[in-house]
């Protein structure tokens, strides 16, 4: 069978069957894997991986950027399950041509994008085209990680910022389109994305948040997963999505759809949550953009149109 017709999802249920876990212990299925130590706390572990051409292209970012993202987008998942970050692992090939600057600079903003959580290990080799790959270890008190799993029916479901953004941004990168200051925003969304680690911190504190992950895929897929899981579906009024103004004027002067860019475009690396109608969000950037219901799949009100997210297969 090709990877094309089972997909990312379908191969990643193949490698997962079969196997049987220690009691008490998450593995394939959430941002991260849940480890419980006995002590009060779980460890999570998460970790990505970053191909050049693939994840990113080598003349347009600059290694301090390269070296930013590859942190964060680990770090985003550690903030979807509400945890603390504890150590990175990064495994890097490097293709001739790099300098010792070059890597310099990459470590640069892999540690601005790492606050405190220090780079404790990893790997070097030579190899034909730059791959990375990060590590992170998480904790969080026990018991206590915001999983994929807990959405139910009438929850809000919440999203910590604009959607969109990056996608957008790859768009210009990958088109070639000039650069004016909306450009260069949506540019910066898309290779200096922030791990949401506070906000997620707080929603793991909060009674009645439900169920969080991070938006790497957009929701179109990434609202999917919480619903599996969940065992549940979901009604989203795509008027509701926060769109930011750049998005809005960038995207009217090349004719895209703001919506189809906000739900189906991948990256944004914001939570994606759902919780109690009665629960207080405790911090400004939390946007509702619909709820959960009985039964599956995403209904899209304020559009006759049906998205998917970004396929990787
Ligand atoms: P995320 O976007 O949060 O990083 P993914 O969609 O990449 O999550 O992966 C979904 C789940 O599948 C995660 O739990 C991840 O650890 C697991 N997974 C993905 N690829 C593999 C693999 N090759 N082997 C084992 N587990 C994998
Ligand atoms: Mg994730």
């Amino acid at each position: 069978m090709d990877l094309a017709s089972i997909g990312e999802f379908g191969l990643i249920e193949r490698i997962r069957s079969g196997q049987s876990l220690p009691s008490g212990v998450m593995g394939i299925g959430d941002d991260c894997a849940v480890i419980p130590r006995g002590d009060g706390l779980d460890t999570l572990v998460t970790t990505d991986l970053l191909l050049e051409d693939k994840h990113f292209i080598l003349s347009d970012i600059t290694p301090f950027q390269l070296g930013w993202k590859s942190a964060s987008v680990n770090l985003s998942d550690i903030a979807a399950m509400g945890g603390t970050p504890v150590g990175s692992f990064l495994s890097i090939g490097l293709p001739n041509g790099l300098s010792a600057e070059w890597m310099d600079d990459f470590i640069a903003g892999y540690r601005k994008a790492s606050g405190g959580c220090p780079l404790l290990g990893g790997d070097t080799t030579a190899a034909d085209k730059l791959c990375i790959n990060v590590g992170v270890l998480g904790e969080c008190p026990h018991g206590k990680a915001l999983l994929r799993s807990g959405a139910k029916p009438g929850d809000i479901i919440y999203v910590t910022g604009p959607l969109g953004d990056s996608g957008a941004g790859l768009k210009i990168i990958l088109q070639g389109l000039k650069r004016d200051e909306d450009a260069l925003k949506l540019i910066e969304r898309h290779y200096l994305p922030n791990a949401r680690l506070s906000e997620g911190l707080v929603l793991s504190g909060l009674e009645g948040v439900h169920s969080a992950m991070d938006i790497s895929d957009g929701i179109a897929s990434d609202l999917e997963h919480i619903l599996k899981a969940s065992g549940v579906g979901a009604e989203v009024d795509v008027t509701r999505l926060p769109i930011s103004a750049e998005l809005q004027r960038v995207s009217a002067l090349y004719g895209w759809d703001t919506i189809a860019l906000a739900v189906a475009s991948g990256e944004d690396y914001e939570l994606l949550f759902t919780a109690s109608p009665e629960v207080k969000i405790p911090f400004e950037n939390h946007y509702a953009i619909g709820r959960i219901v009985e039964g599956s799949g995403i209904v899209w009100k304020g559009t006759g149109e049906h998205f998917t997210g970004f396929r990787h297969f």
